[in-house]
């Protein structure tokens, strides 16, 4: 950021002195000083071409130069056999135009270094500021998608969910007959490559209404006000070609809590998407929809009614939205795969993922002169297909198997004990407590237990446990070096170092025992996940209030 504000100063600088050189060229009077009697000379030897007069001076133009005489010293008749040209000493309408002119120029050039500039920062090291430069001098462009609903697999409760917003923009009138306002804002919550872009740029051509689209990173600017001019530039386009929908993507980059450190530059583009929002009229049909991975480090005022007080979680896709999916990518290319067996084996991936295994598998089928991509080639491919920086793997039956035991375990343990949780998904999904509150003993023995779960349910069913227990071993041994060294919550005040183990094989054995004893809940939690690949505490509670 510094080198690019130091580049910044250093092309102003030499722009101005670029444009001060020119300034001087242009205006310097570069006519040599004669004498009269030099004049006369000139004028014998017919050597003269042009005669001016300025109140000041003449200038006489010759083939071998360009002469100038105080207008003082001359008579008329000396020039009584040329037509002499009047001019003004300063003719304003001149200056004008060169300053114009050099001022053109000069921003020209400016542009050209700034561009040049950014390419260059590029391809060394593109940091995010000169990204985000480049995006602010994008034009705000409106669009209308041709992404319909048809087009995304699975996410049919999203879909429904926007369904009222979609017949509001249609009939916009049959909903202010009743006096309902369309709400301001929807928020899409969910990992990346999820789908929230197209399900964004769906609502759009569903509603048929216009579509803009911004990323929350384009807003953040290095100079304070940057960052507010285009939010505000961004909700006037969308009010002049109104209906609209305003997407704005990664919004935690502008939305982010304001923490007490001093931001001035994301405070003021945060206030005017505020501002903006707020300042709609109810009659404004514009629907702001904002995608984050994070709610949780958004600032509450976004998250007020008014503002983005619809949300909507999107998940990864389950079994059969994965098959959907799936589907949907290869009904334009020649296959005999069978999509349920993949959809089977691809747990954890988005739908971003799927698209690029299709893909992968597909220019392998071409590699090796198929005529049709078979199921074979996505296994062929699966170690190559990297989402984000962490590989998925597809997961074999047996690793399935383990992971459908470790998280039925710990779903039960959690329902048990009434950890707070709605649901919990088969894809390495995490049970996380709030953890900010304070809590007694018993409470944080309750959590170890929920973390140790998925091992006791793998050890009683398999005798043995995956490596996907690393996260939840380690929050567990954080929890209970924590209790007994840091909140006095062991035998004795200050115990050994034995004192953890004991503890933790204590509270793992305590799991294991009640694990044995809900076996007909695991077994059930597990079929369940097996099937549908997310499991609910109301479903486990139910089957619980039947056996207890
Ligand atoms: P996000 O905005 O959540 O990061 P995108 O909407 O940009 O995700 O999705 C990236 C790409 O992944 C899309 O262009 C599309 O090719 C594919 N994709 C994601 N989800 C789906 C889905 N449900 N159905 C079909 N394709 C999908």
């Amino acid at each position: 950021m510094f080198k690019s504000k130091y580049n910044n100063i250093i092309i102003y600088v030499s722009a101005f002195v670029v444009i001060i050189l020119i300034a001087f060229a242009f205006l310097r009077n570069n006519a040599h000083s004669i004498t009269l009697n030099q004049a006369k000379q000139l004028v014998q030897k017919h050597q003269i071409s042009k005669v001016i007069a300025t109140r000041q001076y003449t200038y006489l133009d010759t083939s071998h130069g360009y002469y100038k005489i105080a207008s003082s010293q001359v008579t008329p008749k000396l020039f009584e056999n040329y037509q002499v040209h009047i001019q003004n000493d300063k003719d304003p309408l001149l200056y004008i135009l060169i300053v114009v002119l050099i001022l053109g120029i000069g921003s020209l050039l400016f542009r050209l270094m700034q561009k040049k500039q950014y390419f260059t920062d590029n391809k060394t090291s593109p940091t995010a500021n000169t990204q985000n430069e480049i995006q602010n001098d994008l034009p705000i462009e409106v669009v209308r998608p041709n992404i319909s609903f048809e087009d995304i697999g699975g996410l049919a409760e999203v879909k429904s969910e926007l369904e009222e917003i979609i017949n509001f923009l249609k009939n916009p009138i049959k909903y202010h007959r009743f006096g309902a306002k369309l709400p301001r804002g929807v928020l899409l919550i969910g990992p990346p490559g999820i789908g929230k872009t197209m399900i964004a740029k769906a609502l759009a051509h569903e509603a048929d209404v216009s579509f803009f689209y911004q990323s929350g990173a384009a807003f953040v600017q290095i100079y304070v006000g940057m960052g507010a001019k285009r939010v505000h530039e961004l909700f006037k386009a969308a009010k002049n070609n109104s209906p609209a929908i305003i997407f704005i993507d990664e919004i935690d980059a502008v939305g982010k809590k304001r923490d007490g450190a001093q931001n001035d530059e994301r405070e003021a583009t945060l206030n005017q998407l505020l501002t903006e929002m707020d300042g709609f009229e109810d009659s404004s049909d514009i629907v702001v929809v904002g995608a984050t991975n994070k709610i949780n480090v958004l600032d509450d005022a976004l998250l007020r009614s008014g503002r983005f007080d619809r949300r909507i979680f999107v998940e990864l896709p389950t079994k059969q939205e994965r098959n959907s999916i799936l589907e949907k990518y290869l009904r334009n290319i020649p296959n005999n795969v069978d999509t349920h067996k993949i959809a089977e084996t691809t747990v954890g991936f988005s739908g971003a993922a799927l698209a690029t295994l299709v893909n992968e598998a597909t220019l392998l089928t071409i590699r090796q002169n198929y005529s049709q991509v078979a199921t074979e080639h996505f296994f062929q491919v699966k170690d190559k297909v990297m989402f984000g920086k962490r590989k998925i793997l597809m997961l074999s039956d047996k690793q399935k198997a383990y992971r459908v035991c470790y998280q039925a375990g710990k779903a039960v343990i959690a329902t048990f004990f009434d950890i707070h949780f709605d649901k919990l998904l088969l894809s390495n999904d995490q049970i996380t407590p709030p953890t900010n509150m304070p809590a007694v003993k018993s409470e944080l023995q309750i959590r170890v237990k929920m973390l140790l779960a998925g091992m006791a349910a793998c050890d009683l069913k398999f005798n043995q446990h995956s490596d996907n227990a690393q996260a939840d071993l380690k929050a567990a041994k954080d929890i209970v070096s924590k209790m007994l060294y840091v909140y006095g919550m062991g035998d004795v005040l200050m115990p050994n170092e034995n004192a953890k183990t004991e503890m933790l094989e204590a509270l793992f054995q305590e799991v294991k025992n009640i694990l044995k004893e809900l076996n007909q809940i695991v077994a059930y939690a597990e079929s369940i996940l097996e099937d549908e690949e997310c499991i609910t505490k109301q479903q486990i509670n139910k089957k619980l209030d039947a056996l207890l």
